[in-house]
């Protein structure tokens, strides 16, 4: 994962700091201009990183610094804050209750990997004792239906869709009223995504989410986006209600910076990584430790 590498690459500007004798302004605003570049090469969005660096700015000292204190720790606690503090909204998800009949509406562009985060997210709460449901509002992609059919037979989880009918306002209202009757009190509609943001796309997910009601909207993102997360997350949350976000595909190439900039974006915080293409590669996600590993 090329997160890594911005952990390392932050780790060492710090690590530069314990070498600098004087610690002025001057040394200062060096390291903070090599944790900018870090952050940029990783796709941080530009506007981002530049908050990054004024908060940073006003909450280190160079006196204190100066003073003889363990540089690195000082400077490393300020990054570390600001990068929770960009990843964390600062209001928990929405939070799921066993028993209690809930709609999760799952929004993202074609091939981000929302229906297979369908299904890994059906099968994580199933492990934990709740009866999800499946339902295939996705008639924009041709195989969708089989694809999610199939994911979910393999982990022996209800699932609802239509060969015939086109209309995925029509699905999502049948589907969610069937799971509803049945008891499943985890009800997961995956929608149609499109090549790219659109004002189609975004009217169906509107419609789809007035019939279906979902308690919480969840907005799937390819890691591998880059500066374009930004904008793609703010496009979605401008349409519905995002109420968190699941990074896919960490286990790839991707830089991840620009899904850090997609949290900003939408004010929603990550719930969950997928980390492969399995069933079971996704993790919950929590700012703290994430960071922690970040910075090493
Ligand atoms: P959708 O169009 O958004 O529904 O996307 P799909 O669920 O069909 O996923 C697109 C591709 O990404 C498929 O080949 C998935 O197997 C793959 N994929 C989804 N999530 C992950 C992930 O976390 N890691 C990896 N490596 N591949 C993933």
């Amino acid at each position: 994962m090329v997160l890594a590498e911005l952990g390392g690459k932050i780790s060492a500007a710090l690590q530069k700091m314990n070498n600098v004798t004087v610690i002025d302004q001057k040394a200062l605003q060096e390291c903070i201009n090599e944790i900018n570049r870090a952050l940029l090469q990783s796709d941080v969005s530009f506007k981002l990183v530049q908050s990054l660096a004024t908060n940073i700015k006003k909450t280190v000292d160079p006196s204190d610094l100066a003073a003889g204190h363990n540089k690195r720790k000082i400077m490393q606690q300020a990054v570390f804050n600001e990068l929770c503090g960009l990843l964390d909204p600062g209001k928990p998800s929405y939070t799921l209750k066993k028993g209690k009949q809930c709609v999760v509406m799952f929004v993202g562009l074609q091939g981000s990997g929302k229906t297979t985060t369908c299904t890994k997210y059906a099968h994580y709460h199933r492990k934990k004792g709740f009866k999800p449901s499946l339902v295939c509002a996705d008639t924009f992609r041709a195989g969708a239906f089989d694809q999610l059919k199939q994911n979910a037979t393999k982990a022996n989880i209800p699932f609802y869709g239509s060969y015939t009918e086109t209309d995925p306002v029509v699905i999502a209202q049948l589907g969610v009223e069937k799971f509803k009757k049945e008891g499943s009190d985890l009800i997961i509609v995956d929608t149609s995504g499109r090549h790219k943001q659109e004002a189609s796309l975004f009217e169906e997910m509107r419609q789809v989410s007035e019939v279906t009601k979902p308690d919480l909207i969840i907005f799937v993102m390819d890691s591998s986006i880059g500066q374009a997360a930004f904008d793609q997350a703010q496009a979605f949350k401008q349409s519905v209600p995002v109420g968190a976000v699941i990074i896919t595909k960490m286990d790839g190439h991707a830089k991840g910076g620009g899904a850090l900039s997609a949290v900003a974006a939408t004010k929603s915080p990550v719930i969950y990584l997928g980390t492969g293409e399995h069933m079971d590669e996704f993790e919950p996600f929590d700012v703290k430790p994430f960071v922690s590993r970040l910075l090493g």
